[in-house]
């Protein structure tokens, strides 16, 4: 299919590169404008929404460091997007390891930056390193409050758990990262999101979750069985189902194969199922190839591929 539109698509600053990590990768999230543009080019990808990699900002202990690293690094993808308007755009990096920061840094990434939504990944630390601030806590209301009022979405992206959560993989270091770790750390943050009741208070926020929901629609059916069986309290006024059918999308990302696409449509609706890649992390050619043949009708394909991120994100693109 051409015309695609991609929107879990990273880059990265030397700053936020892991030193450990394959030269190729680490070359592949420093260009913009040779492969990425080129394999984009060849693969389909009319359009690209960038963000930063991960876990960079959210990592960052000290809060002056964080807002530093988030300025700078917005700025900079500002000028790319700018290079080239008719191929990318941005999501932008926020600082909520203090939440006022990360609102004077939202309204910088949509007013002054036009970005179009902000990439997040996952939870804070601040000042010690075993810390971590999930944004259900009642000190982000304010942060989320002005999210809605901008209209844009949040892309709550994985990182994997410190190592003070992770004694359940101690032996095990390939169930960490994007195998398994990243998933079970990021659908936990989003279902504390949903069951704190944050879209009961805030109800046109939307949240995006990558890799198919991050098992989410899979569980949904368990989730709202055993939250009506046994409710413990929870805050939310909703099933779970009611927040993914109506605050929540999700993108392909890294999940290429045909079973999950077809749940995930069933349980959250074709209308918030977007196409992307998780490139350079995934090769495009592997995200394009399985889409471009995937078990879909033609329309779903174009909803799912283009459509749904021109309304989502109010793209300046014919749909
Ligand atoms: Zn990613």
């Amino acid at each position: 299919m051409q015309g695609k539109i991609a929107l879990e698509e990273h880059f990265a600053v030397t700053e936020t590169q892991n030193p450990v990590a394959p030269k190729s990768l680490q070359a592949d999230l420093l260009d913009f404008e040779a492969k990425r543009l080129e394999e984009m080019d060849l693969f389909g990808i009319e359009f690209a929404v960038l963000s930063l990699n991960a876990p960079a900002v959210q990592e960052v202990l000290d809060v002056e460091g964080a807002v530093a690293l988030a300025q700078q690094t917005n700025d900079m993808l500002a000028e790319q997007v700018a290079r080239h308007p008719s191929r990318f755009a941005g999501l932008g990096a926020l600082p909520l390891q203090d939440p006022d920061a990360a609102i004077t840094e939202l309204h910088r990434c949509v007013n002054d930056l036009g970005f179009v939504g902000v990439n997040v990944n996952g939870f804070s630390q601040k000042e010690e390193e075993y810390s971590h601030l999930y944004y259900d806590l009642p000190e982000y209301r304010p942060f989320w409050a002005e999210v809605e009022k901008l209209g844009v979405p949040f892309y709550m992206h994985p990182r994997n758990p410190l190592t003070d959560h992770m004694p359940m993989y101690d032996g095990h270091p390939w169930l960490t990262y994007a195998t398994w770790a990243f998933a079970m750390e990021t659908s936990v943050h989003a279902l504390r999101l949903m069951c704190s009741g944050l879209f009961d208070e805030h109800p046109d926020l939307q949240l995006i979750l990558g890799h198919l929901g991050e098992r989410i629609p899979f569980d949904l059916w368990r989730l709202d069985h055993r939250l009506e069986v046994d409710p413990k309290g929870v805050p939310a006024k909703k099933s779970i189902r009611h927040y993914m059918q109506n605050n929540v999308h999700v993108t392909t990302s890294g999940q290429f194969y045909d079973p999950p696409l077809h749940l995930t449509i069933t349980e959250v609706g074709v209308d918030r199922v977007l196409f992307s890649v998780d490139y350079p992390f995934e090769p495009m050619k592997d995200g394009c190839e399985w889409f471009d043949h995937a078990d879909l009708s033609d329309g779903d394909r174009k909803t799912i591929g283009r459509t749904n991120a021109i309304k989502l994100f109010g793209l300046p693109l014919s749909a």
